[in-house]
């Protein structure tokens, strides 16, 4: 591919057991934004990740040698963005575990990816009474498409709850799952909470009474090291703007029988075989399920946030959440009343972590931490039943990601104690 002199990117993580995060920062241009006169301090990374340099001189790229529609076109630049659109497949293939990259459908997000399913799979497959399980500590977008495919088909929705402290309880999860269990749609990891869940141990039981898997791995496939056979799943969603990648660009895998039996989910232009007043038939996979011109530009670029996460390292990114997931908790329970949502184990959670302070409100407490150049989310995160569940209508959230470190976590700390005299507290 040509490359562009004036704009090389540099290199990232280094391939070692230990992160270099004042490296890994200097490769994010945003992170050089000074924000209501402060320094940025980015904690949103759950709600979407930045992007280091060579991901956004990969889209450059792009456009500036390659552009062109893909797959129908003879000529060279045509042939050039077919070979980069397909290569990115291939890698994301090899990114969660070396499936077949005809298992791999792009689409534009976890949410359309779940839709797809819910579409597609359960349209032709979920009858009346057939039931569903999700857990409580589901995003929307793994709970409304399935409780409209419910209301559609009257299939009935289970629900695995959860403990206080954050986990699934699955004390009852052998008379939530049972014969009648067509689908077990379960998040990978919270959103809110940052809670892994033991997706491979639930697939077990499902797999047990003959139900598919969905693993929303919106949260999980940025900051864990994901292999999709290992866990078991029959279908695994997740969208490349939290994990480095452009946004409007979503993954889904499907076990290619499951997919072959499918059938599609929108109608035009790349999915058809053959078209004639008489008769349709479709194309083969992946293409069946991407019509129309594809976010060709953000599946090439997504190739290099792939590129990216793997010389960091998946297994380096995990220790080092790890490491400060510990730090940042431990930090904030050094404050008075502040609490915590979610697991305190660090093993078993992520890098979100929900927060409440007992007389201000969420959205005070992001605003004034904004003003402060530190950005993080207030709201229901959209967990609704969740937040039902916890007894809140909403918390703060600070997520971290490999641009994180101590300074950060610090800046946050400092703001908050910041916060209570300002509130008079
Ligand atoms: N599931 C989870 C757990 C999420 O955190 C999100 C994004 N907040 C989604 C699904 C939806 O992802 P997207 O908006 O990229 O479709």
């Amino acid at each position: 591919m040509p490359t562009d002199t004036k704009n090389s990117s540099q290199p990232a993580g280094r391939p070692s057991s230990e992160l270099n995060v004042d490296l890994i920062k200097a490769d994010f241009p945003i992170l050089e934004e000074k924000v209501n006169g402060h320094r940025l301090v980015y904690l949103d990374s759950a709600a979407s990740s930045q992007k280091p340099q060579e991901v956004v001189h990969a889209l450059s790229q792009y456009y500036r040698h390659m552009h062109s529609n893909i797959h129908r076109g003879l000529h060279t630049l045509a042939e050039r963005a077919t070979v980069a659109y397909e290569k990115s497949r291939q890698h994301v293939a090899d990114f969660i575990g070396g499936v077949e990259p005809e298992e791999v459908i792009f689409n534009s997000g976890t949410t359309e990816a779940i839709n797809l399913v819910a579409r597609t799979w359960g349209e032709a497959n979920i009858n009346e009474g057939d039931e569903i399980v999700v857990t409580e500590m589901e995003h929307h977008a793994n709970f409304v498409p399935w409780f409209m495919l419910a209301q559609r088909k009257k299939a009935v929705i289970r629900k695995l709850p959860i403990t206080v402290c954050g986990h699934l309880d699955l004390s009852e999860i052998d008379s939530i799952i049972g014969p009648r269990t067509k689908l077990v749609a379960i998040t990978h990891m919270s959103n809110v909470l940052g809670t892994i869940n033991p997706i491979q141990e639930i697939a077990a039981l499902a797999k047990k009474h003959g139900a598919l898997v969905l693993g929303d791995g919106a949260q999980a496939a940025p900051h864990l090291p994901i292999n999709v056979r290992d866990l078991g799943v029959d279908f695994y969603a997740f969208s490349a703007h939290k994990m480095m990648g452009p946004t409007g660009l979503g993954l889904l895998y499907g076990r290619r029988e499951l997919l072959e039996a499918m059938p599609p989910y929108k109608f035009g232009g790349e999915m058809i075989s053959k078209v004639s007043f008489d008769e349709v038939t479709f194309a083969e996979l992946p293409h069946k399920f991407e019509a129309g011109t594809p976010n060709i530009a953000d599946v090439v670029t997504f190739d290099a946030a792939l590129t990216y996460l793997e010389r960091v390292g998946m297994n380096n990114a995990r220790q080092h959440e790890i490491d400060l997931t510990g730090y940042t908790i431990e930090k904030l329970n050094s404050l008075n009343g502040l609490e915590i949502q979610g697991p305190q184990e660090v093993e078993q959670r992520g890098g979100a972590i929900s927060f409440t302070d007992p007389t201000i409100h969420p959205h005070d407490i992001s605003t004034f931490l904004d003003s402060r150049g530190i950005a993080i989310r207030a709201g229901h995160h959209c967990a609704q039943p969740l937040m039902r569940a916890m007894g809140k209508v909403a918390t703060a959230r600070a997520s971290l990601y490999i641009y994180n470190d101590r300074s950060d976590v610090d800046a946050l700390v400092e703001a908050l104690v910041e916060m209570r005299k300002y509130f008079g507290l």
